[in-house]
C-alpha cells in the first residue's frame, strides 16, 4: 500500500477513514442539535458510558496494525471536555491522524497543552460556531490561535433558519481572514417544518452558494442512493462511543452495526457494499459512493490500491 498521507492544499486523505463519537457529553445545548431535538443526550450518556483510555488506545492501535495509518475524525458531543482527551489525542497521534471538530469552548490555555503534545502533522481542528452559545470574538481569537501554530482550522456552521443572515456575515468575515467556513445543510424540524424540505425558495437561493454542490445534490435534493456500491464499511466507518460500528451515519437511524471496535478481530469490509438506503443525507458521507470516489482518487494522481484484504485507500473530501 501506498504511505497514507495528507495533502492540506486538497484536503484529502490516503488510507482508512473513521468518524468517532467520543462521548454524548456537551457543555452547549444547540436548538438544532439532533441530541436535542430528540432529546437524548441523557439517555445516550447513560447508555454509553466511559470506556477507560486504555482500552481505546489498545483498539486503535490494533486498526492502526490492520489497516495502517488513518484518519480519525473525534466528534461528539464536545470531544474535548471527555475526561483525559489531552492523554488520549497524545497516544492515539502516535498511530492516527486527527481530525478534531470541537466547538472551541475550552479555554486559550487548554488549546496551548494540547497542540504542544500533538504537531499539525497529526491533526486538524475545525472549529463549530454555535451563536446562541459561543462568543464570536472569543472563537475567533482561538482560530488565529490555532492558524499561527499552522493547524489550517475551518470554520463549520449549520444553516438554522434563523441564523441564515448571520452565517452569511460570518463566511464573509472568516473569508477575508483567509479561514476556510462550510455550511452544513439543517435536518430537522423548526417550527413545526420538516428541513431541509421547507428551505424556502430565497433560503434555498441563499444555500447555493454557500454549500457545496455535492451537499446541494444529496443532502438538499436527496439524490437517490439506494443499491449504489457504497465504500462505506470499506475504506470509512462510523465508531459510537460505546465502540460499536456502523458503515456511515444512516445506520445509526436504523440501528445497523458491523462489529465492535472494542472486539479483537473487528476489521473493515474487504470490498464497497450495495447501499441499503434510498438517500444519503445524514453525515455527508456520500463522498463514499464507490464511483464517486474512484474518480476522486483517480483526480488525485495517486495510485488506487487493490484490496489486499488487510490494506484500503480512501480518500475524502468536502
Ligand atoms: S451512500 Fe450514504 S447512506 Fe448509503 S451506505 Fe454510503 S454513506 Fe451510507
Amino acid at each position: 500500500m501506498a504511505a497514507a498521507r495528507w495533502d492540506h492544499s486538497r484536503r484529502m486523505w490516503q488510507g482508512a477513514s473513521f468518524t468517532w463519537d467520543l462521548w454524548y457529553g456537551c457543555d452547549y445545548h444547540c436548538p438544532y442539535c439532533w441530541f436535542e431535538m430528540d432529546p437524548v443526550w441523557d439517555l445516550l450518556a447513560k447508555e454509553h458510558e466511559g470506556i477507560p483510555i486504555e482500552r481505546w488506545l489498545q483498539a486503535w492501535r490494533r486498526i492502526g496494525e490492520r489497516h495502517g495509518t488513518a484518519s480519525i475524525d473525534v466528534v461528539g458531543g464536545e470531544p474535548l471536555r471527555y475526561p483525559g482527551v489531552l492523554d488520549l489525542l497524545g497516544g492515539l497521534a502516535q498511530w492516527h491522524r486527527l481530525e478534531v471538530v470541537t466547538n472551541l469552548s475550552v479555554p486559550l490555555e487548554f488549546l496551548e497543552d494540547l497542540t504542544a503534545r500533538v504537531s499539525p502533522e497529526r491533526m486538524h481542528l475545525s472549529g463549530s460556531f454555535h451563536h446562541e452559545s459561543a462568543d464570536w470574538e472569543d472563537f475567533l481569537r482561538k482560530i488565529v490561535f490555532l492558524k499561527s501554530r499552522g493547524y489550517e482550522p475551518e470554520v463549520a456552521m449549520v444553516a438554522w433558519p434563523p441564523h441564515m443572515g448571520l452565517i452569511q456575515e460570518k463566511k464573509a468575515i472568516l473569508g477575508r481572514m483567509h479561514i476556510p467556513a462550510s455550511i452544513l445543510v439543517f435536518q430537522g424540524v423548526f417550527q413545526g417544518r420538516d428541513y431541509p424540505r421547507s428551505y424556502t425558495d430565497a433560503e434555498r437561493e441563499q444555500l447555493g452558494g454557500l454549500v457545496s454542490p455535492r451537499e446541494r445534490e444529496y443532502r438538499m435534493h436527496e439524490r437517490r442512493t439506494l443499491a449504489r456500491p457504497c465504500g462505506a464499511g470499506h475504506v470509512h466507518a462510523h465508531v459510537r462511543a460505546n465502540g460499536d460500528v456502523l458503515r456511515c451515519g444512516k445506520d445509526s437511524q436504523y440501528s445497523r452495526r458491523m462489529g465492535n471496535l472494542l472486539e479483537a478481530d473487528f476489521a473493515l469490509h474487504s470490498s464497497p457494499q450495495p447501499c441499503p438506503y434510498p438517500y444519503c443525507n445524514a453525515c455527508g458521507e456520500h463522498v463514499y459512493l464507490w464511483e464517486d470516489w474512484t474518480k476522486k482518487a483517480a483526480s488525485t494522481g495517486w495510485p488506487l490500491v487493490e484490496d489486499s484484504g488487510s490494506h484500503h485507500a480512501a480518500a475524502r473530501s468536502d
